[in-house]
């Protein structure tokens, strides 16, 4: 399908909703016309000094608003836009834009179309008749690739060309990115905000039950013992056989099973485009599956020393939990040592974990 097949009447009545929405959307889009959030200093406070939490909120009601006038649901337009900004943390140069809301990133001959000599063009009529994806969404006679809502505007208009069904949606992605792992990932994102009910995902939780018996360094890059040249890929976190293993973030269950190195092992992805991945397992929780959504703290397997043979090998090593973090940057996956991160949850919990003892006693 293309742009041009939307009809133009159903076009027109959105863009009219739009420009509704748009004005209701003024009195959330910023704190500073919000009820609930303090008033600013000064009016025109920088959206890059906002709070996470008021970011958070609201990014939230601007998917709802264009929601309300598109009928794609919000969560949708969060894991696109979640996704792509992903993308922009890890190819910053290429995506460059002012600081907004929204992520999504859009270049000049997606916007204003391929064969469009104007490549700034805002003008959503020649826009359109060059088949560029820029809608004006606000209803200010602009076609902005800087304004947040025009850009989701726009996003959620090319979603709707397909329909709104789940194997719609995942056609428009194909059909958008032309890369399976992004319509993989938009879609796990986007199951998660649906569960959750929120942008709010970012908890985390050591992989093991914080105690006094396991025991972890720094291992990033030293020459395994065990399969040959590779570097190390991660940090071994050595506890007894049958600790539970629990999932560092919120997240789904993308991968499980044996593998010859990684023995039983499980793969999680999280919301930034990071791949967790627990190996070595003893065994995995029983009513985990693929697919599955699991947050901070959930037991997903028991620690083992399975790995380095055919299914079901275990003992060559002593018992730990491998465990590797990898980040997509769209086309290909690199690891980076995840002992950092690993010392901060578990130090976050240990001082949570204090401070409710304390309020206990
Ligand atoms: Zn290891």
């Amino acid at each position: 399908m293309r742009l041009s097949d939307i009809k133009p009447k159903k076009a027109r009545r959105s863009l009219i909703c739009a420009a509704a929405a748009a004005i209701a959307f003024g009195a959330v889009a910023s704190p500073a016309w919000s009820a609930s959030s303090p008033a600013p200093t000064q009016a025109a406070e920088s959206q890059d000094k906002l709070s996470r939490e008021e970011m958070l909120i609201s990014r939230k009601k601007l998917y709802e608003s264009i929601s309300a006038v598109t009928h794609i649901p919000w969560y949708r337009l969060a894991a696109i836009d979640q996704y792509e900004h992903t993308l922009t943390k890890v190819h910053p140069k290429d995506r460059s834009h002012p600081p907004r809301l929204t992520g999504i990133f859009m270049n000049e001959p997606v916007w204003s179309g391929m064969f469009n000599p104007d490549p700034n063009d805002s003008n959503p009529r020649s826009i359109s008749i060059f088949n560029g994806y820029g809608r004006d969404g606000s209803g200010d006679g602009q076609a902005d690739m800087n304004n947040d809502i025009d850009v989701l505007y726009s996003m959620a208009s090319y979603l709707l060309r397909y329909g709104q069904s789940e194997e719609d949606f995942s056609i428009a992605l194909w059909e958008y990115y032309h890369n399976s792992r992004s319509v993989q990932r938009i879609r796990q994102f986007s199951k998660l905000y649906e569960k959750f009910q929120t942008l709010d995902l970012s908890g985390h939780a050591f992989p093991l039950p914080i105690s006094d018996s396991y025991a972890y360094r720094s291992t990033w890059g030293t020459g395994r013992s065990w399969g040959g040249y590779r570097i190390h890929e991660g940090t071994d976190i050595f506890a007894p056989y049958g600790m539970p293993v629990r999932s560092t973030c919120y997240g789904i269950v993308e991968l499980k099973g044996w593998n010859p190195f990684g023995g039983w092992r499980i793969g999680i992805r999280d919301l930034e485009n990071r791949y967790h991945y627990y190996a070595h397992l003893q065994g995995f929780e029983k009513n985990l599956n693929q697919g599955d959504i699991v947050n901070p703290g959930q037991t997903i397997g028991w620690v083992g020393s399975s790995g380095y043979g055919k299914p079901g090998t275990q003992g060559k090593f002593p018992p730990h939990l491998h465990y590797g973090i990898y980040r997509d940057s769209g086309l290909v996956e690199w690891s980076f040592d995840p002992y950092p991160l690993l010392r901060h949850w578990e130090t976050e919990e240990r001082q949570a974990i204090k401070k409710k003892n304390k309020g206990n006693s």
